[in-house]
């Protein structure tokens, strides 16, 4: 149970997700008192408390009741789940949102000499892992049985130095595994980060706090990627040119100052524009065509 009033949040302290889970707090409108060394920064403008942990110990927080909400890879929060209830503790939790970050897959991988025959070939083999029990969990559903060699760094090495056959590790670019000599030959789990939340009923101030900010990560999320396009139409052709922005709401017309047969056109599209729509629009006689970002959206 929380024993404090204060909305409190589990992040990672140091590692690839600290940067991007800050900057979405950030753009929430957060204002973080950070010292990097503290466990706890406090939030100035908002009743919130940021819990700087290493990942691992996310999950539990969250299953535990020790925090309201906590941001961490899937990977990990599968992971430890699993363990969890291995050893009979909670697991319950409630997923929130996914998040466009911290995207990564879990891959076997074995040394680049040797010829992959598929992952029944792995049959009876030492893998090295800290994933073990994400690992078990695809290789059980292909009928192979392994023996897991439970690191918790350095797995990359494990081949090399004699510990394991293969390894079951996260791969992002395979810049690591071609630098130990491996090659990534099935994808065992994707992750991207999620925001969770402690599964039981917030205070009303509490939850207060987390509509506030899920309303404003969902616009955070809207926003990237969409567009907003200004440009000056033929009045007969403004149809058209909706029909061609993609996900673009009823556009805004204004009138042009001494130019009766044209308007200009402010719309939101939820899509790239790619350039050749931008000749088709330009084709059916719109000019001045601009393409913005945008940074926040509210609904
Ligand atoms: P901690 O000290 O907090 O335990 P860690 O070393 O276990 O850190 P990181 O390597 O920082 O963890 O990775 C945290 C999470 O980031 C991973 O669980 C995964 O969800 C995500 N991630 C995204 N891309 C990658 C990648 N290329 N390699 C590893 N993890 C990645
Ligand atoms: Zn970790």
């Amino acid at each position: 149970m929380s024993a404090t009033k204060k909305f409190r949040i589990a992040m990672q302290k140091k590692g690839r997700l600290s940067i991007d889970t800050t900057d979405l707090f950030k753009s929430c409108g957060l204002k973080i008192n950070s010292r990097e060394d503290r466990l706890i920064s406090h939030v100035e403008n908002m009743d919130i408390d940021l819990l700087r942990v290493r990942d691992d110990d996310i999950p539990g927080l969250v299953m535990d009741h020790v925090v309201d909400w906590g941001i961490v890879g899937q990977d990990v929060l599968e992971e430890i789940g699993m363990e969890r209830q291995q050893d009979g503790l909670p697991t319950d939790y409630t997923l929130v949102r996914k998040l466009d970050f911290g995207g990564c897959r879990l891959s076997l991988a074995i040394p680049v000499e040797q010829e992959w025959k598929g992952v029944e070939s792995l049959n009876g083999l030492k893998i090295a892992t800290t994933y073990p029990n994400l690992t078990k969990r695809y290789l059980d559903s292909m009928g192979v049985s392994f023996k897991v060699v439970h690191l918790t760094g350095s797995v990359e090495v494990a081949p090399r130095a004699g510990l394991a056959d293969a390894i079951c590790d996260l791969v992002s670019s395979g810049a690591t595994l071609d630098a130990n000599g491996l090659k990534e030959v099935q994808v065992v789990y994707r992750s991207q980060a999620v925001l969770i939340q402690r599964n039981q009923e917030l205070f009303p101030e509490k939850k207060l706090i987390a509509d506030t900010l899920v309303n404003r990560i969902d616009g955070m999320m809207q926003a990237h990627g969409s567009k907003y396009i200004m440009l000056h139409a033929p009045k007969d052709k403004v149809e058209e040119i909706t029909a061609l922005l993609p996900g673009a709401e009823s556009p805004t017309l204004l009138t042009l100052e001494g130019n009766p047969n044209h308007v200009a056109m402010h719309v939101v599209s939820t899509e790239t524009l790619f350039w050749e729509t931008m000749e088709k629009l330009k084709a059916l006689g719109a000019s001045s065509i601009l393409v913005l970002p945008i940074e926040k959206m509210l609904k």
